[in-house]
């Protein structure tokens, strides 16, 4: 048994096109405990700080600029092998890839809109979770 805790987010498209309903209920169906959720709008530093391993990349810019242009749905998952889990339901990066009945796959088409993030490895968890929790006292 591995119970773990992974950061997972709708982004803003996910938001717009009214998914947070559909993505929520995934995690739940699937057996994941949310122990933090909020409702904001990311500042741009903050933004920077969790995209910061693609920083000086050709698509650096377009997306802070994409995870900013609205209010994204943030949220701590906890349960048996949680981190892969989720990144296995979310599915692979670009939708154009990703497999039908994972989420990108069924809801997405294009990489620069792909509806949710997961935190990829322990050590992104714990840190995604420390910039987008950290003070809060918002996880149960
Ligand atoms: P995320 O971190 O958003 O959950 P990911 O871990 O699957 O996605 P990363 O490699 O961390 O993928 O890339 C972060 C985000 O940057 C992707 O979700 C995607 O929107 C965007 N991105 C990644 N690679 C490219 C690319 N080659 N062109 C355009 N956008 C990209
Ligand atoms: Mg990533």
């Amino acid at each position: 048994m591995a119970t773990e805790r992974t950061f997972a987010m709708v982004k803003p498209d996910g938001v717009r096109r009214g998914l947070v309903g559909t993505v929520v209920s995934r995690i739940e169906a699937k057996g994941y405990r949310i122990v933090g959720m909020r409702l904001m709008t990311i500042p741009r530093e903050m933004a920077e700080r969790h995209y910061g391993e693609h920083q000086g990349k050709p698509f650096f810019e377009p997306l802070v600029a994409f995870i900013t242009s609205g209010p994204v749905v943030a949220m701590v998952l906890e349960g048996e092998d949680a981190i892969a889990g989720w990144r296995g339901m979310m599915g692979a990066t670009n939708p154009k890839d990703a497999a039908a009945g994972t989420i990108r796959g069924d809801f997405a088409t294009v990489i620069d809109e792909n509806v949710a993030h997961g935190s990829d490895a322990p050590a992104t968890a714990e840190r995604e979770i420390g910039i987008f929790f950290g003070e809060s006292g918002l996880i149960d």
